[in-house]
């Protein structure tokens, strides 16, 4: 089946400068699941017309880094409990008392899953790198029915957080993960990677540098090299982390990962934010972010995660600069990759003392460009003859956005996730007139209230001071 799509703005890709462009009154083509024009006209035959004057027609945006299935019911966590760790606020909503039960387990994991991957769509993705996904055989069916694009698989590790019974993080060993962790995930990227007409494709994720033992980084390393299957790692991401590094091995984590071989151009590292420079980190002695521009690996940025912390990235402009691929990604919550896009820049400008840097290009190329990269993937991430037919149609004509001279600036500058009018996913239409076709909306949120609700009762029985939700996280104001 072919689909015309009449703009509106068309942000089309020009191959020989490897860049954007933008058609005004463009047209995009596409049949099944492949582009086959973008341009001014097309004087073929269409079995489908989409109407997107006054619309913005663009590549579906890439997360590179998201949590499916553990965010909806946490997001209370993130503001209330997280400075007591150094910046690494997952501790506090995913780390269980020694002994306790799995912090989520109160929570419906397909549930979470079903609805992390539909915000995700709702705020522009239309591919996601789901950063070791629990329950990886239900979401490779959940993927297939709700029809987006997601890199996936488990995660593995030596070491557990855990919290002991003052409150002090420490890391077990995890001897159900480990190596056999690693085949196992080799093993269901065997089973799984391009089910779904390519839809599902496999990572491999070891979850934390501090989780991982230095021999399980290193088979991983060698797991990769041998079955091409790319890496995604959380590195650099928190104080704690760097300084265990600095005590343990007399390196930082991004030297610790330059000195065994690990980085290479198959890496996404999540966050990366606290290189030696950074001034938290302030550990000048080896320019790590030099180490990184060297090795060709990604960073997966998820600017609002770190806002909510105080903390910026120093800089997006910086490691651009340097060659440092930089792709997006949401993280906690919300999922919107729009708004993310605007703090990515804003930061930017914060860390630089400069409104010359963090432009809507810079930030709308890391959202597309910079992922697909980060992907191994030059069919992402652009409209162009023969990529995937992944696209977003936004509705311009809001009062929000005023008059619109370049549609780019609009998009960074004002708009959300809550303009989208049309995704598309591998030619499959899951969004119309911002409706969504894929599922039954109402249903999905009822089921992730009650999810959270379920979810937020049991906080006392994992918290390591057994405290209620009430405790940890009160209400902005009493409740009358
Ligand atoms: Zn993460």
């Amino acid at each position: 089946m072919r689909t015309l799509i009449q703009g509106g703005w068309v942000v089309g890709f020009n191959r020989e400068r490897r860049s954007h462009e933008l058609w005004r009154d463009g047209v995009v083509v596409f049949e099944d699941d492949r582009i086959i024009h973008v341009g001014w006209r097309f004087d073929g035959d269409a079995d489908k017309r989409i109407d997107a004057s006054g619309r913005l027609v663009m590549p579906g945006l890439i997360n590179t880094h998201l949590h499916l299935g553990s965010n909806a019911p946490h997001t209370f966590f993130l503001d209330h409990t997280k400075a007591d760790y150094f910046g690494a606020n997952f501790y506090a909503y995913s780390v269980p008392r020694r002994g306790a039960a799995e912090s989520r387990a109160n929570a419906r994991a397909d549930v979470e899953q079903l609805y992390g991957i539909w915000s995700a769509i709702r705020g522009g993705a239309t591919t996601i790198l789901d950063v070791g996904s629990r329950n990886a055989t239900e979401l490779v069916r959940v993927v297939g029915e709700v029809g987006a694009r997601v890199y996936l698989g488990p995660a593995f590790k030596s070491y557990s957080y855990v919290f002991d019974e003052g409150g002090r993080i420490q890391l077990d060993d995890d001897p159900s993960s480990g190596e056999a962790g690693l085949q196992r995930a080799l093993d269901f990227a065997k089973e799984h990677d391009g089910a779904h007409g390519g839809r599902v494709r496999c990572m491999l994720f070891p979850a934390q540098l501090d989780t991982c033992s230095v021999e399980l980084l290193k088979a991983t390393r060698k797991a990769a090299d041998e079955s091409g299957l790319r890496i995604s790692l959380h590195a650099a991401m928190n104080l704690l982390e760097v300084q265990r590094m600095l005590r343990e091995h007399q390196w930082t984590s991004l030297q610790l990962l330059h000195e065994i071989g690990f980085l290479k151009d198959d890496v996404m590292l999540g966050h990366c934010v606290f290189h030696a420079r950074h001034s938290w980190t302030h550990y000048p002695y080896v320019d790590d972010l030099e180490l990184l521009a060297a090795s060709g690996a990604s960073v997966a940025h998820a600017p609002y995660k770190y806002a909510k912390m105080g903390v910026m990235l120093e800089s997006l402009a910086r490691y651009r600069a340097l060659g440092i691929n930089v792709a997006l990604g949401t993280d906690t919550f919300p999922q919107d990759l729009i708004s993310e896009m605007r703090l990515a820049g804003l930061m930017c400008r914060f860390a630089d003392g400069s409104f010359r840097v963090g432009e809507a290009h810079d930030v709308f190329d890391a959202a597309t460009l910079g992922g697909a990269k980060a992907l191994g993937r030059d069919d992402l991430g652009r409209l162009a003859l023969g990529c995937c037919a992944d696209i977003v149609i936004v509705d311009l004509r809001k009062v929000h956005f005023g008059a619109v001279r370049d549609p780019i600036k609009s998009l960074v500058e004002y708009g959300s996730g809550g303009d989208i009018d049309t995704v598309i996913v591998n030619g499959r239409t899951l969004i119309a007139g911002s409706s969504a076709v894929a599922l039954d909306e109402a249903r999905l949120l009822e089921q992730v209230q009650a999810s959270g609700e379920q979810a937020w009762a049991g906080v006392a029985d994992w918290r390591w001071n057994h405290a209620s939700v009430d405790e940890i996280a009160p209400m902005s104001y009493p409740i009358a």
